[in-house]
C-alpha cells in the first residue's frame, strides 16, 4: 500500500503586509509528508521555517496555494473549525516552550485543553490524559516544570493524543545531553505511537535524527534530502559520558 500523505502542501505563498511594505515569507512552497515520517526543516534565520510550521499547524493561513491535512482542505474553514481540528490532531512544541513557570507540570500539560473541558467528567478525563502524557516523558504530577521544561512541553504536546507533532527549535537553547533527551522522547513518540513529526532546527547534528531534511531558503524549498541511516538518540545517549554532579 502506498504510504498516505498526511501533509500535502502545494505552491503556498505567505505574504505579510506591514506598514513598511510587504514581506514575502513563503514564495511558492510544495511539500508532502507521509504518515509516520519524522522530518526536519532547516534554513537560515528569516527563511520562512516558522511561517511554514505555523501554516501546517493552522496557526496562520496561507495567502495562496493549497494545504491538505489528512486529505482535508481547510481553506474555507472558520477559525473555530480550525481550532477544533488543531485540538484533535496536532501537538505543538514551541521555541522556548511557553510554559508557566510557577504552575505545576500537570496544569501546564492540561493547558491546551483546559478551556474546552467543562464539567467534572471532562476534568477527570483531562487529568487522566495529562498523567498519561507525563508518564510518557518520564514525569509525574508532582514534577515541577523548573528543570524539566522540555519534558513538560512534550507532554503538553501529547495531551490531545495528536497524530502530528510540530516542534519549532525544540533543542534551541539546550546543552547536548538535554537536546538528545528531547530528541529521544520525540523519536519514541514517532516510532511507538506512529506520530508524524515536523521539526524546525538549525542544528545539522539534530536534523540527522530525522528521516528527511527539507531545506528552506528565502521562502522557497531549496533541497529535500533523505537521511541515510538517521541517528538514534537513545543509542547516542548511552554512549555519552555521564556528567558528574
Ligand atoms: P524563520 O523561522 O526561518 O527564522 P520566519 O518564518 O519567522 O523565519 O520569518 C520569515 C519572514 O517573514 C521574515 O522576514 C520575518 O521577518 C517575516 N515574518 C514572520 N512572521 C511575521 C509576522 N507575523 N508579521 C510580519 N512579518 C513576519
Ligand atoms: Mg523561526
Amino acid at each position: 500500500m502506498e504510504p498516505q500523505p498526511v501533509i500535502q502542501i502545494e505552491n503556498i505563498r505567505k505574504t505579510y503586509f506591514m506598514l513598511a511594505g510587504q514581506v514575502n515569507a513563503l514564495k511558492g512552497v510544495t511539500i508532502s509528508v507521509t504518515r509516520g515520517e519524522m522530518v526536519a526543516v532547516m534554513g537560515p534565520s528569516g527563511s520562512g521555517k516558522s511561517t511554514l510550521l505555523n501554516i501546517i499547524g493552522y496557526l496562520d493561513r496561507t495567502s495562496e496555494g493549497s494545504y491538505l491535512l489528512d486529505g482535508i482542505d481547510v481553506s474555507g474553514m472558520s477559525r473555530d473549525q480550525l481550532a477544533a481540528i488543531r485540538n484533535r490532531k496536532i501537538g505543538f512544541i514551541f521555541q522556548g516552550f511557553n510554559l508557566l513557570s510557577r504552575t505545576s507540570a500537570l496544569v501546564n500539560v492540561q493547558l491546551p485543553l483546559l478551556y474546552a473541558a467543562e464539567g467534572p467528567a471532562a476534568k477527570k478525563e483531562l487529568d487522566r490524559r495529562a498523567l498519561e502524557a507525563l508518564s510518557w516523558v518520564g514525569l509525574d504530577k508532582y514534577s515541577h516544570p523548573g528543570g524539566q521544561q522540555q519534558r513538560v512541553a512534550i507532554a503538553r504536546a501529547l495531551v490531545n493524543n495528536p497524530s502530528l507533532i510540530l516542534a519549532d527549535e525544540p533543542t534551541g537553547a539546550l546543552d547536548t545531553r538535554t537536546s538528545l533527551e528531547v530528541i529521544d522522547v520525540i523519536q519514541k513518540l514517532n516510532k511507538e505511537k506512529n506520530i508524524t513529526v515536523v521539526m524546525v532546527t538549525h542544528e545539522p547534528q539534530i536534523a540527522r535524527y530525522c528521516q528527511r531534511i527539507i531545506r528552506v531558503r528565502d521562502g522557497r524549498i531549496q533541497e529535500n534530502e533523505k537521511v541515510d541511516s538517521p541517528g538514534v538518540a537513545a543509542r547516542d545517549l548511552k554512549e555519552m559520558p555521564e556528567v558528574e554532579d
